[in-house]
């Protein structure tokens, strides 16, 4: 499932720095995953537990659909 960053995204940086995929990209309000170069960690994502906001998210394919269109 992609992995999201959500609008509560302080820009702390904590995501980016354990990311082995470089998929963690400082945007111009917060930080976004590329989800081309996301393989969620095969399985066990390393950015989700290190955010101290809670916001990044997998979600479905059909959600990030939604949010994209
Ligand atoms: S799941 Fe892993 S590869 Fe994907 S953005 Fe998070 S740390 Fe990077
Ligand atoms: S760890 Fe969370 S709050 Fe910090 S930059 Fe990453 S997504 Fe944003």
């Amino acid at each position: 499932m992609p992995i999201i960053i959500d609008s509560n995204c302080t820009y702390c940086g904590a995501c980016q720095e354990v990311c082995p995929r470089g998929a963690i990209i400082a945007g111009d309000t917060q930080f976004q995953i590329d989800n081309d170069l996301c393989d969620e960690c095969q399985g066990s994502p390393k950015c989700i537990p290190v955010c101290p906001e809670k916001c990044i998210t997998k979600i479905s394919m059909e959600r990030l659909a939604d949010l994209e269109s």
